[in-house]
């Protein structure tokens, strides 16, 4: 056994956010200027991340969550519609389905990837004649836009794109999230940009996004900012026109997200890098199964999957000796279907989506972000093969 894997030495994280000097110096710079909420810095980051995913509005707000909430509301969902997604990511995805009194409908996820099946979601759409499809590019791995697009056009059903992994991914069709009705991202601390807490809506739509940008701020008519800069008669005016939200961005996270934002391109080399590296590794262990590399994959995760039938071990149990020898891992995801609260309020059980379910028994994720040194991946990469070599039951070759 290698010197590294009896020694662990330091703990590699799951995740760690890359912050320099840029983000140091933007902050002060905003703390020093006198205006510390929603301002010049979010209306520059909205104005640079339009520009740079190719869309025509963008609209930062506190979080991905408040995001998928207001893109949500204003395609219209309300009490007792339904929208198509998957059972196969992070509860935000569905629960802000719910914050407007719909119901999310499930549907599983594709044999190869691990995102929505849009043969399932094309059925779900012809039964139940839902208000929208929410789709997630999970770890950062685009979806089948071409089928996803198709469909929400041939039964106009609006086509939210969750892209809280996916920034920046770059596909034959434009940036993911700009391809449906509206795609969301999220700046939350371990997101493949952040402001530590923050989101952003990108739509090409007009009244989409009239509609999210003064749900965002108390459905209030004027921004803060321009009420209080300009020098126009009555400039303390305002008027409500809905009861709207408090998901402003403020200039202190702005001011990182657009250090970030500058950033993004070399973050993005940095994680393919890893993730190269890795599926090299373990291309020749035939108890592993590495992600697909697809075109425009944005490599916010790196989800390994085990054949259990090849190991005396589980994952569990992989994931606890990872953890002796000093890496840190993580599963993404345990589905929403099994959840308690999705669990019990749609009568779900582990079967109802069987390929999620395997999935989530069978899978673990690497740490993969900008900061992590060549070190630590082949650290990464040591305790992962020697961990599986010594619990190998599998036959040699396949
Ligand atoms: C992180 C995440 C969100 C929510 O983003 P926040 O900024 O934390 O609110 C939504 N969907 C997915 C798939 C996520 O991973």
């Amino acid at each position: 056994m290698s010197r590294s894997t009896e020694l662990p030495g330091r703990f590699i994280p799951f995740a760690r956010p890359s912050i320099g000097p840029e983000e140091e110096s933007a902050v002060v710079e905003v703390l020093r200027s006198g205006w510390l909420t929603t301002g010049s810095r979010s209306a520059e980051f909205e104005a640079r991340f339009a520009e740079f995913v190719g869309a025509s509005y963008a609209i930062a707000l506190s979080s991905g969550t408040a995001g998928l909430h207001l893109a949500l509301e204003a395609i219209g969902v309300s009490e007792g519609d339904r929208v198509v997604t998957t059972p196969y990511t992070f509860t935000a995805t569905a629960e802000t389905i719910r914050y407007l009194g719909a119901d999310p409908l499930f549907v599983d996820i594709c044999e190869e990837s691990y995102n929505i099946d849009p043969s399932s979601a094309a059925e779900a759409v012809r039964a139940h004649n839902p208000r929208g499809i929410v789709v997630v590019h999970i770890a950062g791995e685009p979806c089948d836009m071409d089928t996803l697009t198709d469909i929400s056009r041939n039964y106009g059903v609006a086509l939210i794109e969750d892209a809280a992994h996916a920034f920046p991914s770059l596909t034959s069709r434009g940036y993911l999230g700009t391809i449906g009705d509206a795609g969301v991202f999220s700046f939350y601390a371990n997101k493949p940009i952040t402001t530590g807490e923050g989101g952003m809506v990108v739509t090409d739509d007009d009244q989409l996004a009239e509609r999210i940008r003064i749900m965002r701020l108390h459905g209030i008519d004027r921004s803060v900012w321009d009420r209080y800069l300009t020098a126009r008669p009555k400039s303390w005016d305002y008027d409500v026109v809905e009861a709207g939200y408090k998901y402003n961005l403020p200039d202190v996270a702005a001011a990182i997200g657009l250090a970030q934002l500058g950033r993004a391109r070399s973050f993005l080399e940095l994680r393919t890098a890893v993730a190269k590296r890795y599926t090299e590794a373990f291309a020749e262990r035939d108890y592993l199964i590495p992600p697909r590399s697809t075109p425009g994959h944005a490599w916010h995760l790196y989800i390994l999957r085990l054949r259990p039938e090849r190991l005396r071990i589980g994952r569990d149990e992989y994931i606890e000796r990872l953890a002796e020898l000093g890496v840190g891992v993580s599963v993404h995801y345990k589905p929403l279907h099994h959840m308690s609260y999705y669990r019990k309020r749609y009568g779900l059980t582990p079967g109802s989506f069987p390929r999620a379910t395997d999935r989530f028994e069978n899978v673990m994720s690497l740490p993969i972000y900008p900061d992590l040194d060549a070190e630590s991946v082949d650290r990464v990469v040591e305790a992962v093969l020697a961990i599986g070599d010594a619990s190998y039951c599998g036959r040699r070759t396949t």
